[in-house]
């Protein structure tokens, strides 16, 4: 398939290649859609092995933005860029300036935030160059780091997922797995601790793990163990495509519903959740509180404004399990069904 046609299929508007031979900028910013507003999302900077790897990765996520601003209701697109270099050895200040230079051209149909590789000190810096860039520090009146907000999304979505599998919401005594417990997995074991869950945890990292469970008491579990704990929720916090045909049947819970993006490996892990009777809580309606939390910057920040909003997470998956059960639909497909009638209302206002 060729570009354009593959652009016709996923329905990118607009694909941008930035070069800069002084600095050695070589980027791509990709705009999905912005039928609801200018397109918001993060910048990768990643060593892709090839051009092709960088490409894929940049369409695929920047249609993934589309979905998950329209299903949070922001009047935002979807969009998403990556910058090709190894963020450890090939990142510069010229760099994150020709890239600035770059983001600027299109006059603020793309917005950049945060995403691997590229921190809140390099979105300020972005920042001075052009105004198109949201999720700046706290101390430079910004919304800082998104994490504490997608894991508040997680923990609200959560009660939503545990109304609709037992009829009632609370987690007192209530098991839940975690697997990943960086940013967003340490802060969602904070608060479901402190709702009275009792909490099972892994990381690669055993520092983290260990830091974890002296906090919370959590029971710590090596490796692939903790798909097999017993558990009301398995909470993936770690990396994407984990939900396929070899772990989907090892499963011990009721429901999964965690902060990852891309969580199913492909459709047939949907089906496969749903022939188990495991409830699944699409990951970009469940893990858009970071993205709620920068949005709000782009009125002025209001960190109580934007928590307000992030608990309407809760709602949006009621609604998405209320389709699922109507239609009798895995709630992935629910999801994607609503993103799109959002999408086809076009904006309000
Ligand atoms: P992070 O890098 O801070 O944490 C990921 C953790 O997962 C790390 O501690 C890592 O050691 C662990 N891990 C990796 N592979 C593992 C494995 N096989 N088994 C167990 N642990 C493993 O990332 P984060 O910011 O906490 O994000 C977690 C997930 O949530 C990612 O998929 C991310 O894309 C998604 N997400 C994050 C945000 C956010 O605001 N940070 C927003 C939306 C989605």
């Amino acid at each position: 398939m060729n570009l354009f046609e593959q652009m016709k299929t996923d329905g990118h508007e607009q694909i941008l290649f930035g070069s800069d031979p002084a600095s050695g900028l070589q980027a791509i910013i990709a705009i999905h859609d912005t039928r609801l507003g200018p397109s918001l999302g993060g910048c990768r900077m990643w060593p892709y092995p090839n051009f092709d790897a960088a490409l894929t990765d940049v369409l695929r996520l920047s249609k993934a933005m589309t979905y998950k601003a329209a299903m949070a209701d922001l009047p935002l697109g979807g969009g998403k860029s990556v910058i090709w270099g190894d963020p450890k050895k090939e990142k510069s200040e010229a760099k994150l300036v020709a890239f600035a230079e770059q983001v600027a051209s299109l006059g603020g149909r793309y917005i950049v935030a945060e995403d691997v590789g590229i921190g809140l000190a390099d979105i300020e810096r972005i920042h001075r160059v052009m105004p198109h860039a949201a999720g700046l520090p706290e101390e430079k009146g910004g919304s800082g780091d998104p994490s504490p907000a997608t894991a508040y999304g997680v923990f609200c979505g959560m009660r939503a997922a545990l109304e609709e599998r037992f009829g009632e919401g609370s987690f007192q005594g209530r098991k839940i797995a975690i697997q990943g417990i960086g940013k967003v997995g340490y802060a969602l074991a904070l608060l479901l601790h402190k709702a009275g869950a009792k909490i099972s945890v892994c990381d690669m990292d055993p520092e983290r793990v260990a830091a974890i469970c002296k906090v919370t008491g959590a029971d710590p579990f090596l490796g692939h163990e903790i798909y097999r704990v017993e558990c009301d929720i398995f909470a993936p916090c770690a990396l994407g495509g984990f939900m396929n045909e070899r772990t989907i049947p090892r499963l011990s819970c009721e429901i999964v519903a965690g902060a990852a993006n891309n969580q199913l490996e492909n459709a047939k892990a949907a089906i496969l959740l749903r022939d188990r009777n495991i409830l699944y809580t699409p990951d970009y309606v469940l893990n858009a509180g970071g993205l709620i939390n920068i949005a709000e910057e782009l009125n002025g920040y209001s960190k109580e404004r934007a928590y307000k909003k992030i608990e309407a997470i809760y709602d949006r998956l009621k609604e998405v399990f209320a389709l699922a059960k109507k239609e009798s639909i895995p709630p992935s497909e629910a999801a994607d069904r609503l993103a799109e009638a959002r999408l086809a209302g076009g904006r309000k206002g």
